[in-house]
């Protein structure tokens, strides 16, 4: 009998990250890799190490500091980025995985590698033994698998088997397969692998969503045999994304009488708390109606559905909305809660602080706290996003005014901060524009002597009430041509966008760990 073992491995931190405008910072992804741990996954990917060294940095603090999953580093079949990979993970101990890939399919032979069927059956064994004498666990893709010749992809499996490959992904790297034909082919390598049904090696999917199938191509990969998914939270991942975790699990689980009784491993009550931290630190908004995670996933609108919801839940709802995390509601803080509560509430929540940290989010707490009436968890969670995408500031905002109206030219006096300056100095400013976002953006552009161009806007309201946090995200491009993200909160939308362009003009400034431009995936 298969055994009903499911490794999750979570690649949000890769090829989630690849999407664009998804890149994060070394503190985001670490905060998002603790949040991964506390979820339960099995297998964390946490970057592709030669790519960069912020890449490199990312993966190895990853390896380091997180306990529990086992920390995974990619790599192509070339020996430079398997050392690179083996080097980054090192900190991981026993726990590190090497991820090898290399394109078996006859267009990406033909066109992107130019190479035959020998050659690459030879660099995939070499690889994999190359990887083998760093660690003991070893990944191997076949790109582009599901537009391999079956026969050849078998050949390739068996090779990477023999050379100690312990996982073998057969990724669908553009999206083109469907369920039956996918599972089909699932079927068939695990019947003629016999490492595959003893699980000395296992199969292993990777599935993107471009026709939209990626989570039932993955369900019909594991009911063919596969014991491993590839997977990312809210499905974000490289164009149209990768399978979502939180859907494969919760279909599993819901579904236990058709797929049979599998097991994940998973502390399924993190998933909404994933979703919001993943969604946050990327920057990419969840749509209301998404699977699981939604804000409208359980909001029942129709009368009659309500009422069948009230007499018996079930009526409506095939989920229990408690096992994924929803409704789990704090008591919200308020201007008169303490720095200790603040604190406590920031370590339930979480977050891992310092002291610093903490005063300068409970000093933007009480601000806040003196507008509205009460402070939500999610509102603090925005704060420490804020905190935390935080880099050495060049400028910090001072003070904002606005006027505008239907019949007045909008316009914004600004006053900045420049603390890089050994005693800090103050400029100020004013400009006009379209509207008060407008003017006051330009006004920081001539304070700052930047020439920020908006690529992306968006604005969304952190918690409920009229008094809610407004939380923007913008995504500007440089004097360089690099896009950089900024984020900014508060309960004025005009001072959130402020704030949040002054950020993306600070992570300009600073560039990667201060070493010049920042953000941006090759
Ligand atoms: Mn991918």
């Amino acid at each position: 009998m298969k055994n009903n073992r499911i490794t999750i491995f979570d690649t949000t931190l890769r090829d989630g990250e690849q999407c664009p405008g998804a890149s994060m910072n070394l503190r985001e992804k670490l905060e998002v890799a603790r949040q991964l741990a506390r979820l339960q996954v099995d297998v964390i990917e946490a970057g592709f190490p030669v790519i960069s060294d912020g890449d490199f940095a990312a993966v190895q603090a990853i390896a380091r500091e997180i306990k529990g999953p086992v920390i995974c580093g990619l790599a192509r079949c070339v020996p430079r980025d398997i050392d690179a990979a083996g080097q980054a993970i090192k900190p991981a101990g026993k726990r590190g995985r090497i991820h090898i890939f290399l394109a078996t399919s006859k267009i990406h032979r033909e066109f992107k590698l130019n190479k035959a069927r020998d050659e690459i059956l030879r660099l995939a064994v070499e690889g994999v033994k190359h990887a083998k004498g760093l660690v003991d666990n070893v990944e191997f893709s076949p790109e582009d698998a599901s537009r391999t010749e079956p026969d050849f992809l078998l050949q390739v499996c068996k090779a990477v088997v023999a050379a100690g490959a312990t996982t073998v992904n057969i990724p669908d790297t553009v999206g083109w397969a469907v369920p039956d034909q996918y599972g089909a082919l699932i079927g068939r390598l695990y019947d003629s692998v016999p490492e595959f049904q003893s699980g000395r090696s296992v199969i292993s999917v990777h599935c993107h969503n471009d026709l939209g199938l990626a989570v039932a191509n993955s369900l019909a990969a594991i009911r063919a045999g596969a014991r491993q998914v590839e997977c990312t939270i809210n499905g974000i991942g490289e164009r149209a994304g990768n399978a979502a975790l939180e859907e494969i699990v919760m279909a599993l689980q819901t579904r236990a009488d058709f797929f049979g009784a599998f097991d994940c491993g998973l502390d399924t009550r993190e998933i909404v708390k994933t979703s919001r931290l993943v969604s946050r630190m990327s920057g990419l908004i969840v749509q209301r109606s998404k699977a699981i995670v939604g804000e409208n996933a359980f909001a029942h609108s129709s009368g009659i559905h309500q009422d069948g919801i009230l007499k018996k839940r079930e009526t409506y709802e095939i989920m229990d909305p408690q096992t994924i995390g929803w409704g789990r509601t704090e008591l919200p803080l308020t201007k008169h809660s303490g720095r200790a509560a603040v604190a406590a509430r920031l370590k339930h929540l979480g977050f891992k602080m310092n002291d610093a940290d903490v005063a300068a989010i409970f000093a933007r707490f009480k601000e806040i706290g003196d507008k509205k009436k009460f402070v939500y968890d999610d509102d603090l969670s925005a704060l420490v996003e804020g905190q935390i995408t935080e880099v050495p500031e060049t400028w910090s905002l001072d003070y904002l005014h606005v006027s505008s109206g239907n019949r007045a030219v909008p316009t914004a006096t600004v006053r900045l901060q420049n603390i890089a300056d050994k005693k800090p100095t103050f400029v100020q400013d004013a400009g006009i524009g379209d509207g008060p976002v407008d003017a006051a953006l330009k006004a920081i552009d001539r304070l700052t002597h930047t020439h920020g161009r908006l690529l992306d806007y968006s604005l969304r309201a952190v918690s409920q009430g009229k008094d809610a946090l407004g939380e923007v995200t913008v995504k500007v491009e440089f004097n360089d041509g690099k896009a950089v993200t900024g984020k900014g909160a508060s309960t004025d939308v005009i001072e959130a966008s402020a704030r949040a362009y002054l950020n993306a003009v600070n992570r300009f400034l600073a560039g990667p760990d201060g070493k010049g431009p920042a953000d941006g995936q090759p």
